[in-house]
């Protein structure tokens, strides 16, 4: 452990908009793309995001949607960046638009560095089943290459949802022949509007152990030839076999690649409601990790957190017996006010863990992709 303090991601977000050319059922923001409201950013507010987000320390930032690639001044956001001394600029996508080779290209030219790509299957009836783009898994593939022909950074999101977890182990050899730079898994965490909406109950999982027990059998037969790996929105209790890939809230905060949740929620509601959820997280009574914060902007993405995970998620009994409970945020309070509390088992007994980092540094780290490209 070091003992330098525990120090924020040095990442944040830009929501570029809230409209998308695909239909994934459990997107954030299905409510905003059935009434046709877009959100669009404007290029003179992103550019003083990004001014404001340099200023504030950030190197690195997500350009994210609904779908990026859909604002007309993505390739102009990308440049000013840049210029602001972002050094990595990783455009979240469908992967619809980037299948044509000159968008790519025109992308990299701008100063793009990295790309997240969303596969939600190993075929195209599955993969299009989730994004209802009828051929959209022939374009995602396409995308795949012409960016790793470009020598962009690729990385793959995955949300695992019913209707995909139950051929999880044939997905996660596909994408291993794939070889993405790093994959993330993202149990189906739909927002609340999204999760009530009748066209995504067919695609929610709502048991989380099975769900961990499928994940970590795929992993076992593939883990050594896949990129690196970050499971999301499980519990380690879920996969105590794999903790070292878990990454709860408490070890996004501190992950390269994850955003600062200070900026983004000043940037999505404002900062007055940033500051106050900083307040009422300080005046909590604490749960979460302990470990001395290296800055004052560590210090209030914490509080920050801490706020938005007691809103947002719930330990039950087994957590009072698990040495986990510190650095794990627990289960989403929606699922269990409505399907009670899981039956798990404590991840891990005997002394306390205050490191939030405690399976992620160090020889054992994951975090990061295999290959960091300089532009
Ligand atoms: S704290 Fe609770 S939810 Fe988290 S790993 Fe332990 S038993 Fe599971």
């Amino acid at each position: 452990m070091s003992s330098a303090g525990l120090r924020v991601t040095g990442r944040f977000v830009l929501h570029l908009g809230t409209r998308c050319n695909a239909r994934c059922p459990f997107c954030y923001f299905s409510t905003q793309q059935r009434t046709g409201a877009d959100g669009e950013l404007t290029l003179r507010r992103a550019r003083r995001r990004v001014d404001l987000a340099a200023r504030w320390g950030k190197t690195a930032v997500d350009l994210s949607g609904g779908e990026p690639t859909l604002h007309p001044h993505l390739e102009d956001i990308v440049a000013h960046c840049r210029r602001r001394g972002i050094e990595r600029v990783t455009l979240i996508t469908n992967g619809l638009r980037t299948a044509a080779a000159d968008r790519c290209s025109a992308l990299a030219d701008a100063g793009l560095t990295d790309v997240i790509l969303s596969v939600h299957g190993h075929a195209a009836a599955l993969h299009e089943t989730h994004t209802g783009v009828p051929g959209s898994w022939r374009r995602v593939v396409q995308s795949f290459a012409n960016l790793r022909g470009l020598d962009l950074g690729v990385r793959v999101n995955t949300v695992l949802t019913q209707r995909n977890l139950e051929h999880v182990e044939r997905l996660l050899g596909w994408l291993a022949t794939m070889a993405p730079d790093e994959l993330n898994l993202l149990v189906c965490n739909p927002s609340q509007a999204a999760a009530s909406a009748a066209g995504a109950q067919p695609f929610r999982v709502v048991d989380y152990p099975a769900a961990g027990r499928a994940i970590s059998h795929a992993l076992d037969r593939h883990g050594d030839l896949l990129p690196p790996v970050n499971i999301r929105f499980l519990p380690f209790c879920c996969v105590p076999d794999h903790a070292g890939r878990v990454r709860t809230q408490w070890q996004k905060l501190f992950e390269a690649h994850e955003w600062d949740p200070v900026l983004h929620v000043a940037f999505q509601r404002g900062a007055a409601a940033a500051l106050a959820a900083i307040v009422a997280g300080a005046v909590m009574t604490s749960s979460g990790p302990r470990r001395r914060c290296a800055d004052v902007q560590t210090w209030a993405a914490l509080r920050l957190s801490r706020c938005r995970m007691r809103m947002y998620y719930v330990h039950g009994a087994p957590c009072a017996a698990c040495a986990l409970r510190r650095i794990c945020t627990g289960f989403p309070r929606a699922l269990v006010a409505e399907h009670g509390f899981p039956r798990v088992r404590p991840a891990r007994r005997g002394r306390l863990i205050g490191d939030p980092q405690h399976f992620v540094s160090g020889a054992g780290c994951e975090t990061m992709g295999r290959r960091v490209r300089r532009r």
